[in-house]
């Protein structure tokens, strides 16, 4: 019998934008549909989005490991798994408004810029703010808008909003966001103690708010009004 020998084309170099698309599709394989992620809208932004783009060059190598990566500022990029999950739990469509609290590196942003009509993101910080703004208008993420400002009370001008995801951990989820969702509109939050918290989706139906509670997670701080004091 003859075996004939099967020669595996070595990966791209490292440090090259075809190693980085191998290394995404790699992450979408193995930590989100090897998981719970299903939604293909979510599926499709994951692999589109350069996320090595998003962290700092020094770090570039790790950007698609299944962890979150430290951004300066004592801020990080969430873990790929958890940006993937709190996108699925909004549940978009193409012709939502969504409100981001927390834009740290935009890398958030971007991937629900994917999928729904616009962003709109706000940073506390105005140098991460500025950083992210930068890379999203590079990348050409058009329909992303960063603001600087306490994300806690929202932001009335683009209000109501179809989604609202706040990407720090808050001891409550802030009214100024429940009183800015849509009707029909979904709110995903991590809310507990500061070093510790549980995903909670709010869902508006009319008048009411419909809550539900996910998994345990870990963020860091809101901090603001609505939030935990610095
Ligand atoms: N979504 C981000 C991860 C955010 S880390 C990403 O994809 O990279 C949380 C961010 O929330 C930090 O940058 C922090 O400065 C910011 N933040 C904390 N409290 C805030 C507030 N009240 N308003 C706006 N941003 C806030």
């Amino acid at each position: 019998m003859f075996f004939r020998r099967r020669f595996q084309s070595p990966d791209p170099p490292p440090g090259s934008e075809a190693n980085f698309d191998l290394q995404r599709e790699r992450m979408v394989q193995i930590q989100l549909t090897g998981r719970n992620i299903t939604d293909p809208r979510v599926i499709a932004a994951m692999g589109s989005v350069p996320r090595h783009r998003f962290v700092p060059i020094a770090l570039r190598e790790s950007a698609y490991e299944d962890r979150p990566l430290d951004i300066g500022h004592r801020q990080t990029i969430s873990q790929p798994y958890m940006v993937a999950l709190m996108t699925q739990l909004l549940r978009l469509r193409p012709e939502d408004r969504v409100l981001e609290v927390g834009a740290g590196s935009g890398y958030q942003a971007a991937v629900l810029a994917s999928i729904a009509q616009s962003v709109v993101s706000i940073e506390r910080i105005e140098s991460i703010a500025n950083t992210a703004a930068a890379v999203l208008r590079d990348l050409e993420y058009l329909n992303v808008e960063v603001q600087v400002g306490d994300g806690t009370l929202g932001w009335c001008d683009g209000a109501p909003y179809d989604a609202i995801v706040v990407t720090a951990g808050s001891p409550s989820v802030p009214s100024a966001l429940k009183a800015q969702l849509a009707d029909g509109g979904r709110l995903v939050c991590p809310v507990g103690p500061r070093e510790m918290q549980q995903l909670v989706r709010i869902t508006r139906e009319g008048t009411d708010l419909r809550e539900e509670v996910g998994i345990g997670c870990v963020f860091v701080p809101l901090i603001g009004d609505a939030g935990w004091s610095e």
